[in-house]
């Protein structure tokens, strides 16, 4: 996939030996590294402790899970929380010449202000001027590479800090807002959007989190905070609502161990609710390569839905037949559909024959796990747990995170 990846045209500025103090060439450093990352997605929030690490963790570990070339750079200065969420605090930062190497996971890249720390208490004393010149020195001076995406997690609110790191990463994809469901978040919300819209920085969407309780003994989900809030918010602003994650004590254990929930935990409802949350964000990716000649103007995402009588079918390699539906990504619309009959079941014939059709996305009911790997080595995304309704139906749930998926009903 990195032949649509942009190369660095300004070599020279980036691995230079000099540490120009002009504007000019810092100016060019900066352009020449965020040049080699396709995607940068900001997680925010209007207020600290509404789980926008934990969201920024999980969404950064799901698209590494897809294939992604991914980066997280965590400038919480606050709370710089990730060193714990993925099991790195006391980790120490290479140096590869003159630029800092970020710490790796797997492909996952990580950096954070934690690395610099030797006490959790020492960022609250720092400077502004410092505090910016960190800033953007994560981004000049580290060794990102060529990126897919880079998920950045703001400090919460929407002051000095986050506002000097939005107008230093130009070119943005947008924004995550981040918000729990009481109906007080929408003035921190309002703020956020607010702010978004004074830097020209598109909004993504709205997460809900800890949107009903999940009881950790019988797994039923209590409301207890106003059901539906998330989705007045969303409406309010006419923002997406990109989905709703509940208060799972799973989530908090998950952080504190470093354990992300979206790899340990992958089978679980609250880790479903986390993928119905990304899969649009890595749909920009995968939105950008199924173009031929990748148009970044037009973006087209094709779902695949296996069906049965005309609703999805929840035995994925025996269904009767495929819709397969074109969908803008910027306009959400349904721009073509047809049906279309498999040829007959033999196993690991159909990711090739899907990919060949140009799918990006597959809603289904269920589908085991080599199936999943095999569809992810041709970059097809798969949301697992739909329901068996009709394919109009769940696209438009998709599109608009409301989809509601439950258990991979045939893991075979
Ligand atoms: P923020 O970055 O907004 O300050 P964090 O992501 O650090 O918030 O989350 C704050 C705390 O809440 C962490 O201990 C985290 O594990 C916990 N948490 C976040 N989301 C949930 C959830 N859905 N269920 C349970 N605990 C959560």
């Amino acid at each position: 996939m990195s032949d649509n990846m942009k190369t660095c045209d300004h070599a020279a500025g980036c691995g230079g030996h000099n540490h120009e103090q002009n504007e000019q060439n810092e100016q060019e450093k900066l352009r020449c590294c965020l040049d080699r990352i396709q995607h940068k997605i900001i997680v925010m929030s209007g207020k600290g402790g509404v789980g926008k690490s934990t969201v920024a963790v999980n969404l950064a570990v799901a698209l590494s899970m897809a294939g992604k070339r991914v980066g997280l750079l965590d400038v919480d200065i606050h709370g710089p929380s990730i060193p714990v969420m993925l099991n790195l605090t006391g980790e120490q930062l290479a140096m590869a010449g003159e630029k800092m190497q970020p710490v790796s996971i797997g492909t996952l890249k990580v950096m954070s202000i934690g690395f610099l720390l030797r006490d959790s208490d020492e960022a609250v004393i720092w400077r502004g001027p410092m505090k910016m010149g960190v800033i953007r020195q994560f981004l000049t001076d580290v060794e990102w590479g060529d990126l897919d995406y880079l998920v950045i997690d703001l400090p919460p609110g929407t002051g000095d800090e986050s506002l000097s790191i939005c107008q230093t990463v130009e070119n943005a994809d947008g924004a995550i807002v981040v918000t729990t469901p009481q109906e007080v978040s929408a003035a921190d919300v309002r703020k956020s959007v607010d702010f978004c819209l004074k830097l020209d920085l598109p909004v993504l969407g709205i997460v809900e989190n800890m949107s009903g309780f999940v009881c950790p003994k019988c797994g039923e989900v209590t409301e207890i905070f106003n059901s539906g809030a998330g989705q007045a918010i969303a409406d309010k602003f006419g923002l997406r609502l990109l989905g709703k994650i509940p208060l799972d004590p799973l989530v908090c254990a998950a952080g504190d161990s470093g354990k992300p929930l979206i790899y340990h935990y992958s089978k679980t409802a609250v880790a479903k609710a986390f993928e119905t949350v990304i899969a649009p964000i890595l749909a920009l990716s995968e939105a950008v390569n199924s173009q031929p000649n990748n148009n970044k103007e037009n973006k087209n995402m094709k779902i695949a839905i296996p069906l049965a009588d005309g609703k999805l079918c929840m035995h994925f390699g025996h269904c009767e037949q495929f819709a397969l539906i074109d969908v803008n990504v910027d306009t959400q619309r349904v721009t073509a559909s047809e049906l279309v009959t498999p040829p007959p079941h033999e196993p690991g014939l159909l990711p090739k024959w899907l990919g060949e059709k140009g799918v990006t996305q597959i809603i289904a009911g269920g589908m085991g796990e080599r199936a999943q790997q095999l569809f992810a080595s041709q970059h097809i995304n798969v949301v697992t747990g739909a329901p068996a309704e009709e394919p109009e139906k769940l696209v438009a749930d998709f599109l608009s995170g409301t989809l509601v998926t439950g258990e991979n009903a045939c893991d075979h």
